[in-house]
């Protein structure tokens, strides 16, 4: 999929083709066994990865996945958006990904410690601020990156805190980063309001998700631009299916933070005795709203799903990643349905992550108000260059963002005389 979007857009830009063929596979992968002593004394061998996918605008710079399911293949593909990511938001950072084929849930706290510090054992030659910088993703947190940066620390002998971000706060955390990524949507959606002039007082939206970055997209978009979050739905693992919680007057996401886990997943009892009508379908992508903000998993609105989307939708933000197929992004585009991309949408989160590597190097940590002004600076920025590019050819908003993208990216490889 990220090779076919790329190509779709390299073709639309008439890219050359040599260039095409540096930068639809990884500039550099690494794969490593990670031996950990297990709690009960027996040796167990994990893999690990690495893939970066372009550096020339920066040191590499993504997620790493603890997830059963994780293959190189799966990296590659994450590894490559994150060039993409950092080049719309306009970050001087590269692409990277890593990850564990590993269920987290199924490891002691000190397994877990133990496959944390044995993954920097493997690779810390190869990362650092100025090479690769990861960070928490799916199955890993800011207490894991706590132990990986304690790790490599002490494998230099210098205090390095730039090596990782996704730290928490006090230990060379940035403020901010919780609600940056539904923040930074939020940020492009009012741009996108005004782009279309419409009275964000008067919309209303449906929010795939209730985990971290829909969390923030639906505060943002009560409390920042006044409009209403009619419903909001989540998986539940016990039960093995998604609900959504619905309010006609408006959900209050302040208070269903105080119900949820830390998984993203709403307590239905008290949802329902609060009031909330509670639907055991996916019928939040079937209300009769104004905007959609997916912020879930990937592949939500297909070529099926995409028949119930309300003809009322005009915008759909991003949040997820890959939320969208592009059978249904051919029908919303034929709709008239504006889509701000994935990769703009929620680049907030990176975009901190960025800050907090400038803080790190500073040894200098600004205020929580500091981080969100720069962050509506970058975010705003970036959704307006895409949206230029998007009028001035005549393209979809995510054409446009590859569009910008891979020009900035290839504008670096130039200046360094890569190609
Ligand atoms: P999270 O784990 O905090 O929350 C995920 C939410 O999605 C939970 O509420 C979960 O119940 C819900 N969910 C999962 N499957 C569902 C389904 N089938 N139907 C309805 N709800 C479902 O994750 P997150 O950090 O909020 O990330 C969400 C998405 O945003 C992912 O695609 C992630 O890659 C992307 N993203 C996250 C960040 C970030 O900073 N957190 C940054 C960029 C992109």
């Amino acid at each position: 999929m990220a090779q076919a979007q790329f190509d779709s857009a390299a073709l639309k830009i008439g890219l050359h083709s040599g260039i095409s063929s540096v930068l639809r596979w990884p500039l550099r992968e690494f794969r490593f066994q990670i031996p950990v002593r297990m709690d009960d004394g027996s040796m167990r061998v994990f893999f690990g990865y690495r893939v970066q996918h372009n550096d020339a605008r920066g040191p590499a710079k993504g997620g790493i996945r603890f997830h059963p399911g994780e293959t190189l293949d799966t990296i590659r593909a994450l590894a490559m958006w994150m060039t993409w990511k950092c080049a719309v938001a306009d970050i001087p950072l590269g692409g990277g990904k890593g990850g564990v084929a590993v269920d987290p849930a199924t490891l002691s706290t000190g397994e877990q410690e133990r496959l944390c510090r044995g993954w920097i054992d493997q690779i810390w030659k190869n990362i650092g601020p100025r090479l690769d910088v990861p960070a928490p993703d799916v199955g890993t947190s800011p207490k894991m990156m706590g132990w990986m940066m304690d790790e490599y620390t002490k494998l230099v002998g210098a205090y390095t805190p730039g090596v990782i971000t996704g730290k928490p706060v006090g230990a060379g955390g940035s403020l901010g980063r919780t609600e940056a990524t539904g923040f930074g949507a939020v940020y492009v959606l009012r741009e996108t309001l005004r782009h279309l002039k419409l009275d964000p007082l008067k919309l209303t939206a449906s929010i795939q998700g209730f985990g971290n970055v829909a969390q923030y997209a639906a505060i943002g978009f009560v409390e920042q631009l006044g409009g209403r979050v009619v419903a909001v739905s989540c998986w539940h693992r016990n039960d093995a299916t998604s609900y959504t919680f619905l309010k006609k007057g408006g959900v209050d996401p302040r208070f269903l933070q105080t119900i949820t886990d830390v998984y993203g997943t709403v307590d239905k009892k008290k949802a329902a005795s609060a009031g909330y009508t509670v639907e055991d379908s996916e019928s939040w992508l079937s209300q009769e709203v104004d905007i959609l903000i997916p912020s879930a998993i990937e592949g939500q609105v297909t070529g099926e799903t995409v028949s119930s989307v309300s003809p009322r939708v005009r915008i759909v933000a991003e949040g997820a990643n890959g939320p969208t197929t592009p059978e249904a992004d051919k029908v919303l585009e034929e709709h008239g349905v504006f889509v701000i991309p994935d990769f703009l949408c929620n680049a907030g989160g990176v975009t901190v992550s960025y800050f907090e590597g400038v803080q790190n190097d500073m040894n200098y940590y600004w205020s929580h108000d500091e981080v969100l002004t720069r962050l509506d600076e970058k975010m705003t920025v970036a959704f307006k260059a895409v949206l230029d590019e998007s009028v001035k050819k005549g393209v979809s908003m995510r054409d446009a963002a590859y569009m910008v993208a891979i020009d900035r990216v290839v504008n670096a490889m130039e200046f360094r005389g890569w190609l």
